[in-house]
């Protein structure tokens, strides 16, 4: 460790030269008042990704109370709580912009709407410390060493006296952050005792500003009101003030019972947006964002048509068989391979492909499902006999889904009553309120049953075959790098010279995590082979996450956040390369 004056000496030494000249601050770490900088990588021109600083401070100085990292739900949120901080003191302690390219620019991964575990704060019982970017500042290719000074010297020790500590840090508002974490995963546990596959708390507000962002709704928008017939009331561990002053310790809300659930209802009135609220209940969201007290169970899986999608030798028999042979594509639908899916054969994948990583609850919506992929109604079938069909619509499986495996669906289909016969539970949202209609749902399947289409299903349904994914079919390799991964946003990712398109993949929700995923392939290399199938493959990938945690990605610092096992499974799946061997 350095002092500040070591620091000082060598930024203005090295002032106005060549900027490779900052390289000498790399891997090296000085002592700023009460907090320390250690340089991991220091950048090869103002233009190229910022270099990776850590600034931190000793555990005691921050003053932490053991109380808000007790256990591994505290320590994340309250390090994403952290990361926050950070983020708003860069935008009060910072200039910014100075000098070409990256200049003056500091930044941190903090997160958006939802809480993950990620790795741009850490805090132990040692220490509190925050991984930042920082564009060391140039004129031209030239060091600006006394702006360097600056921010090295001034700012960054001013951010780190503005949130690496409390009181600057506000206890009562990190205490809201990680009992808000604490809540979510609380409700996500009471879930299966009350047989229940989702929980959404009456007073969320659940849509969100645009298409474009996840942020909620401003001001217009209606708040959740439960129907009292599925109105459940779950415990919370940490109560919320509540309107007359009496802190609640329980909340009521919707809960969506474990079996097949129809959404239904006009369009345009929210059916979509429970749905996806549902969908992103496996995280826990940030106070103030309206869906803090959504829970979902955490195997909770979004299926949707994505055609034009690869599909490496899945199982898709239970709803597609005997396909007529076409160009580049495997006609034995148990082991079903193409560089193209259509609608309905990539719907099947991607649900078969859910099943085989253990999702125990199939989200669906008629807006992003294949048509022919639902349903075929009794006209359709009096046209075209079964025998020239290959797809066994999901209404002819939806109910053996549940009651041969065990695994529920919510379902919004505005469009077909043909489901009223195989629901459990039908939901219809009306000017965005919930009502419990699936007593009329159910009289009405009865009452015409002339309009009945006939079920079609060849054999029985069984769980998709598992596959066990080839080492030798990743390669992350591009130029000169043995591992080049970069995510594009948070939706496609860079994979050696391959670009893996997971605009389907709904429920992935943050560019670090897509990030994670590309390091997790990468690593997972080592453990394919054998017979490893997919299922195995991912219970081996989350013992190195909960054991190692997401440093152990990189050699350095990088900005991660941690992904589910579906979503890694998800871009594995996507993989244009990907070969697999049947198990
Ligand atoms: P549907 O799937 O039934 O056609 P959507 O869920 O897409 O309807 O919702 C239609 C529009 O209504 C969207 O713009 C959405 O943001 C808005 N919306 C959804 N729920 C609410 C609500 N509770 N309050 C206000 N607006 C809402
Ligand atoms: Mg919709």
């Amino acid at each position: 460790m350095e002092s500040a004056e070591a620091l000082a000496d060598l930024l203005r030494r090295i002032d106005g030269r060549g900027y490779k000249a900052y390289k000498e601050l790399s891997g090296r770490s000085y002592e700023l008042g009460s907090a320390s900088l250690h340089v991991d990588t220091v950048q090869g021109d103002p233009f190229a990704a910022p270099s990776r600083m850590r600034l931190r401070v000793p555990r005691e100085r921050a003053a932490v109370p053991a109380s808000l990292t007790e256990g591994r739900i505290r320590r994340i949120a309250f390090e994403d709580f952290v990361a926050r901080a950070v983020r708003d003191a860069i935008r009060r302690e910072t200039r910014g912009h100075r000098g070409s390219g990256k200049s003056g620019r500091v930044g941190i991964d903090a997160g958006a709407e939802s809480i993950l575990e990620r790795t741009a704060a850490r805090v132990t019982d040692d220490f509190v410390e925050v991984r930042l970017e920082v564009g060391l500042p140039a004129a031209g290719r030239r060091v600006l060493g006394r702006e360097a000074e600056e921010i090295l010297q001034d700012e960054l020790p001013a951010i780190a006296e503005a949130a690496l500590h409390m009181p600057a840090l506000s206890e009562s508002e990190a205490r809201r952050h990680v009992e808000t974490a604490e809540n979510h995963a609380a409700l996500q546990t009471q879930l299966p005792a009350h047989g229940l596959v989702a929980f959404v708390a009456d007073g969320s507000i659940l849509p969100r500003e645009s298409g474009a962002s996840d942020r909620p709704a401003p001001d217009l928008a209606v708040p959740f009101v439960s129907p009292a017939e599925l109105r459940v009331t779950l415990e919370l561990p940490n109560p919320l003030p509540s309107p007359d002053g009496a802190p609640r310790d329980e909340v009521s809300g919707l809960g969506v019972p474990e079996g097949v659930t129809l959404i239904v209802g006009g369009g345009y009135h929210g059916k979509s947006t429970l749905l996806r609220a549902i969908e992103r209940g496996v995280y826990p969201h940030v106070p103030g964002d309206g869906r803090e007290l959504v829970a979902t169970r955490s195997s909770a899986v979004k299926v949707r048509a994505e055609d034009g999608r690869v599909v490496a030798g899945c199982d898709i028999a239970a709803f597609i068989s005997d396909l007529p042979a076409s160009l580049g594509t495997t006609r034995d639908t148990r082991c079903f391979s193409t560089a193209d899916a259509s609608g309905s054969t990539s719907q099947a994948a991607s649900l078969a492909e859910a099943l085989e990583v253990g999702a125990r609850l199939l989200l669906l919506d008629e807006d992003t499902s294949a048509a022919n992929f639902m349903v075929r109604d009794a006209r359709m079938q009096a046209l075209v006999h079964p025998d020239r069909e290959p797809i066994t619509p999901f209404v002819d499986r939806v109910r053996e889904l549940h009651d041969t495996l065990g695994v529920s669906t919510v379902l919004v289909m505005g469009g077909s009553g043909d489901y009223f016969d195989v629901a459990d539970t039908v939901i219809e949202m009306h000017a965005y309120e919930p009502r419990d209609v699936t007593k009329a749902a159910k009289r009405i399947a009865v009452d015409a049953p002339s309009q009945r289409r006939r079920a079609e299903r060849a054999l029985p349904l069984a769980a998709p075959r598992g596959r066990a994914p080839l080492a030798s079919s990743l390669d992350p390799r591009r130029g000169r790098r043995e591992i080049r991964i970069d995510a594009i946003g948070t939706h496609a990712l860079r994979f050696g010279t391959d670009e893996i398109d997971l605009r389907g993949v709904e429920q992935l929700v943050d560019p670090s995590q897509t990030r994670a995923i590309g390091l997790i392939l990468a690593q997972a290399r080592a453990w394919m082979g054998d017979g490893v199938g997919v299922h195995a493959l991912l219970d081996r990938i989350e013992s190195f996450l909960d054991g190692e945690g997401l440093d152990a990605l990189g050699d350095r610092p990088e900005h991660l956040a941690r992904p589910r096992r579906h979503e890694i499974a998800a871009a594995l799946n996507r993989l244009r390369t990907l070969r697999v061997q049947p198990l």
